[in-house]
This record gives structure tokens, C-alpha cells and sequence, in this order.
């Protein structure tokens, strides 16, 4: 885990409920929800993890804000491919966020940071990928 990570994790741990979203890094995550080609990439290494064309909705929105089973906060993106992240360990239903989806964690090909999450149903699969580790290229 990087201090960054740990340090929006707090952030948003205790930000009020319903507060505008304002403060440091908040403003660099509102991303449309656009078909454009613009890279995305990780934040830790700069490799090409996916595009903006690959945002889709899930359950009715692309970005889902959750928290683990140790009180972190994610804010998540949903893509239908993520080509820079490998998936590690088996895949489980425990305690997914997405219900009738088993999961698998993403790590970066390049530097092995833990970017997100592999969701499959069977029928439906998606990477949700953590805001704070990746970078938005214009
Ligand atoms: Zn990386």
C-alpha cells in the first residue's frame, strides 16, 4: 500500500455525508462517463492499463463508492477490458460488491500495484478498478 493510497483511503473514510465534494484530489475524479480513446494508466508506473472507451455502467452507474471489511473506502470505475492488469488468486463471492459476481484481484502487469478488481457472473464480466491508482490521460 502507497501513502497515497492511505491517504485518500482517510480522506474519504470521514468526509460528511452529502459535504460537495471539494478538498484535496476530490475535483481530478469526477470523469464523464465518455466514449473517447484517452488512455488510462497506472498511477504508480505510468503503463497503459485501459481507455476510456472501455467505461461501462454497472448496476446502474459507473463509478461505485464501497468499503472493505476494514473500513477503506474505494472509489471505483467500471471497465469492460483493463489489457495492463493481471489477475491473481481464485475467483470468490465472498463478500463481493457485486451481487452474483465472483472476483479476483487486478494487479498492474508492469509493477504488480494492486489497481482493482475482476468481477465475472458467467454471463457478464468487468474489471472495476480502483480512481486513485489510475491515472487519466486527456
Ligand atoms: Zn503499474
Amino acid at each position: 500500500m502507497t501513502e497515497s493510497f492511505l491517504f485518500f483511503s482517510f480522506f474519504y473514510s470521514f468526509e460528511a455525508p452529502g459535504e460537495p465534494e471539494s478538498g484535496p484530489g476530490a475535483s481530478s475524479f469526477s470523469i464523464p462517463v465518455e466514449k473517447k480513446d484517452d488512455l488510462i494508466l497506472c498511477r504508480n508506473c505510468l503503463e497503459k492499463v485501459t481507455n476510456s472507451r472501455s467505461m461501462a455502467a454497472k448496476e446502474g452507474a459507473w463509478e461505485h463508492t464501497f468499503t472493505n471489511a476494514y473500513g477503506y473506502v474505494f472509489r471505483v470505475g467500471c471497465f469492460t477490458t483493463a489489457p495492463g492488469c493481471i489477475k491473481v488468486a481464485e475467483p470468490t463471492e465472498e463478500f463481493t460488491w457485486f451481487k452474483g459476481y465472483q472476483w479476483q484481484f487486478c494487479l498492474c502487469r508492469n509493477c504488480m500495484q494492486h489497481l482493482g478488481w475482476y468481477y465475472s457472473s458467467g454471463r457478464d464480466s468487468f474489471f472495476g478498478l480502483i480512481l486513485t491508482e489510475l491515472l487519466f490521460q486527456e
